[in-house]
């Protein structure tokens, strides 16, 4: 069964791989055997993520992307099939935020949360697909929210990003599925990072809500994403494809 996970031979992508949640789903591919591609705009974290997956594997490299660019999105997956000869997964994981009430986005504010989270996801997956299609198949993962279920007041774009990721990711696993491409989503609770950090610093009371409310009674840590990356990024999950799988310590479980 444990050969149902191996990644051995498999090449993925880690769009936002240089932190956070990307580099814990990065650690999981590559402790599963795959190649991993780091893909983000700041060079440096990038640099230093590679050295921490180095002691993991020699088959990790990284590429500066920004998903707003579709030529940059393009140079991406042309650079890791130079450096490793083939793709066949993708997690969209980079992504963003701006908190404030609703009435007072800026049209640029709005923007800038949909297009790098929503169609930067989009523009990736589009991206990959050839080269998936090339290798006989293979996995998206995109990444959404607890607000991809539930609205988040100080958050309305990102929520507007988060719920369309779920209905892009349904559309995307029915159109592709032609080609045996597995396209599936993960709906991460609160999970400690430098977005989180962030958001804990901006809306009061958020870290003892979340703990309050979350069943496991604790904060994720981006480790515990490794292993529903593997699961979706492996043959095991073959005949899993358009869903949406909370990691959440059981949030949205919670009335
Ligand atoms: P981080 O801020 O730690 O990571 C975000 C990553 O996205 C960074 O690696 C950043 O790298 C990259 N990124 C941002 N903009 C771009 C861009 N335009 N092009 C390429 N890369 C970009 O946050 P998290 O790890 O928390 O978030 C990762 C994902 O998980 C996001 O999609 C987020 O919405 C989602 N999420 C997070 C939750 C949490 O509780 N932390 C909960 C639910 C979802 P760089 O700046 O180098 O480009």
């Amino acid at each position: 069964m444990t050969r149902a996970f191996d990644l051995k031979g498999k090449v993925a992508i880690v769009t936002g791989g240089n932190g956070g949640i990307g580099l814990g789903m990065a650690r999981g591919l590559t402790q599963a055997g795959a190649s991993t591609m780091i893909a983000a705009r700041n060079a440096e974290k990038s640099a230093t993520a590679v050295a921490e997956l180095r002691a993991l594997s020699p088959d990790v490299g990284s590429v500066e992307v920004d998903v707003l660019d579709q030529g940059s999105i393009a140079r991406m997956v042309a650079t890791t099939i130079e450096r490793f000869g083939r793709l066949d997964i993708l997690i969209a994981n980079a992504g963003t935020n701006i908190r404030k009430p609703p009435e007072q986005y800026t049209a640029d504010e709005w923007s800038s949360v949909l297009d790098i989270n929503l169609r930067g996801t989009f523009w990736c997956a589009q991206a990959v697909h050839p080269e998936l299609k090339r290798a006989g198949g293979g996995k998206i993962i995109t990444i959404g929210s607890m607000t991809s279920i539930f609205g988040a007041s100080f958050a309305a774009p990102y929520s507007a990003s988060k719920g369309g990721t779920v209905q892009l990711t349904k559309a995307l696993a029915t159109a592709w599925a032609k080609d045996n491409i597995q396209v599936n989503a993960v709906l991460p609770g609160w999970i400690d990072t430098e977005l989180t950090t962030r958001a804990r610093s901006e809306v009061s009371g958020l870290h003892e809500r979340v703990e309050a409310r979350t069943p496991l009674g604790r904060w994720g840590k981006p480790e515990d994403l490794a292993g529903v990356a593997v699961f979706l990024a492996s043959s095991a999950s073959d005949f899993v494809t358009g869903t949406a799988i909370p990691v959440d310590g059981g949030y949205s479980s919670q009335a």
